[in-house]
């Protein structure tokens, strides 16, 4: 099949049923269902994409099959580059306000399937099934979500959370057909508009034979028997364009997993009861760079984007020549210049890894992981200041075409633009810096990649800082 077209991708969620709760109630159609039809025509639309644009959005496989190009396994530096502009186009289309575009996932899968020993070194099959499973997902083109966390009772158990086994998903049984799991994740954000969920090991168990159950990587369809998708509160997708011109198209929606005595076939088992294995899964098969570049790709967007706004409001507000306002609009520059350098760095520097493809450069690339939770909200804190009141002086699309809309023209037109222009803008800002959505937004650029303290280790251990400290010892030498 290769590429699809958005019409495909509908017809599949449309006719996947999948257990879906939202507000009490369960989905009957994501394609329809009022919260979540805006996303999945988002979804579609990417889609879509790839047939417009086929040279840039797709490659041949050895099969010569014309596939979405987020599966590619780069053979070159200029592969990751030419991955890293087809995401670009991908994340210009929600402005970077969609994480989970399925790029994010493919990549990952991709990077996986290279390492095919890797999952071999603890049986055969189990290198075969990732390479299958990754082989499928790019013939059906398949949108993904994932798990990797398990709910804690208590943040007092440390870093497995064994006190947290009866909610934790885990292995119950193995049959001749495969394995049977139970228990809960979270996140699974996309999770109504995808076909597959990949669990993938929640980081750094015990090395100890009672966190062997909990040592897990598998996929499933989304519909499997006993897997059930709850979701969180909808964020004004039902709005009309105007009044959430974000909000109303981009909502990827978060949900919990419950894996109720799920049946998970051989073929779709990756890892079981290897501890020590799912404990280096991501860094060892190199596929968390790989993801990162997905992630540094949106950082770039999402910058440029809030920048663009800062920039857009300075103007229309006349407020360009303001000292401060100009000090701001220079940090969210050196935001968005840093979150380039770091990209570009990341691809220029791309090399060969030991399962024979290339990864673009891990230092930049982390380094920007590192940096954006930190500079995001500071951007988000930096269209509040500037907007002020304005950001919340917004009547409603209905309004205009009311009796009172002659006040609405009078009063809050600005001096180069019109009342309802002026209040499309102010209700962007609202949506990016002030909604529900901004708020899930804020917490999303937080944590999604994971706990920061956590994240800021693994930068510490994949750093050599020998080469710093040297110079400290040459200075120190030379005093004596
Ligand atoms: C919007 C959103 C979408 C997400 N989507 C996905 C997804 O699709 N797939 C997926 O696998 N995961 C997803 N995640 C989950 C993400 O992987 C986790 O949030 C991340 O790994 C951190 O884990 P945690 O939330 O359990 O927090 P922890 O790792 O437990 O903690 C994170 C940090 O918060 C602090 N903290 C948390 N709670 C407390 C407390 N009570 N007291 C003191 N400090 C505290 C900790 O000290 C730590 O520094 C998503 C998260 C968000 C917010």
């Amino acid at each position: 099949m290769g590429a699809r077209s958005g019409s495909d991708y509908l017809n599949s969620i449309r006719s996947l049923g999948a257990e879906i709760w939202l507000g009490g109630q369960r989905v009957a159609d994501p394609t329809t269902h009022p919260a979540l039809a805006a996303c999945a025509r988002s979804v579609a639309a990417l889609y879509d994409m790839q047939l417009a644009f086929p040279d840039e959005m797709t490659y041949e496989t050895e099969d010569g099959e014309r596939v979405g190009l987020s599966f590619i396994q780069p053979k070159s530096p200029e592969d990751v580059a030419r991955r890293g502009r087809m995401m670009r186009r991908w994340a210009e289309y929600s402005c970077g306000m969609m994480g989970r575009t399925p790029d994010y996932l493919n990549s990952t899968l991709a990077a996986m399937a290279a390492a095919r020993e890797f999952f071999a070194a603890a049986g055969a099959r189990f290198g075969d099934n990732i390479v299958e499973y990754y082989r499928e997902a790019r013939r059906r083109d398949w949108c993904a979500t994932h798990t990797l966390v398990n709910p804690r009772r208590s943040r007092a158990a440390g870093w497995a959370g064994q006190s947290d086994a009866e909610v934790a998903l885990r292995l119950v049984e193995q049959t001749r057909e495969g394995i049977i799991v139970r228990g809960c994740r979270v996140l699974a954000t996309l999770a109504p508009f995808s076909e597959e969920l990949q669990v993938f090991p929640s980081t750094v168990l015990k090395n100890e034979p009672s966190a062997k159950p909990f040592a897990l990587a598998f996929a499933v369809p989304c519909n499997a028997p006993g897997l059930r998708f709850i979701c969180r509160d909808p964020l004004e997708s039902m709005a009309s364009r105007f009044d959430h011109p974000i909000a109303a198209r981009f909502d990827e929606m978060d949900c919990i997993a419950v894996f109720d005595d799920v049946l998970v076939p051989w073929e779709r088992v990756f890892v079981c009861g290897d501890v020590e294995r799912c404990n280096v899964l991501y860094a060892e098969t190199q596929a968390v760079v790989h993801m990162m570049h997905q992630v540094a790709v949106k950082n770039v967007v999402k910058s440029e984007f809030m920048l663009g706004l800062a920039a857009k409001i300075a103007q229309v507000s006349d407020a360009m020549s303001l000292p401060h306002v100009r000090e701001r609009l220079a940090e969210m520059i050196m935001t968005t210049e840093v979150m380039r350098a770091c990209l570009r760095a990341a691809e220029a520097d791309a090399s060969l890894n030991k399962w024979g493809i290339f990864v673009p450069a891990r230092a930049p690339i982390d380094v920007g992981r590192n940096l954006f939770p930190r500079l995001y909200p500071r951007m988000v804190e930096i269209l509040q200041l500037n907007s002020s009141s304005s950001m919340i002086a917004t009547p409603s699309e209905r309004d205009f075409s009311s009796p009172i809309a002659p006040d609405i023209e009078r009063y809050l037109a600005a001096a180069e633009i019109s009342a309802k222009e002026r209040v499309a803008l102010y209700r962007l800002a609202w949506d990016v810096a002030g909604s529900a959505f901004a708020g899930r937004q804020l917490l999303y650029e937080r944590f999604f990649f994971g706990d920061p303290v956590r994240m800021a280790h693994a930068l510490v251990d994949n750093t050599d800082l020998e080469p710093c400290i040297r110079l400290v010892d040459n200075l120190l030498r030379k005093q004596a």
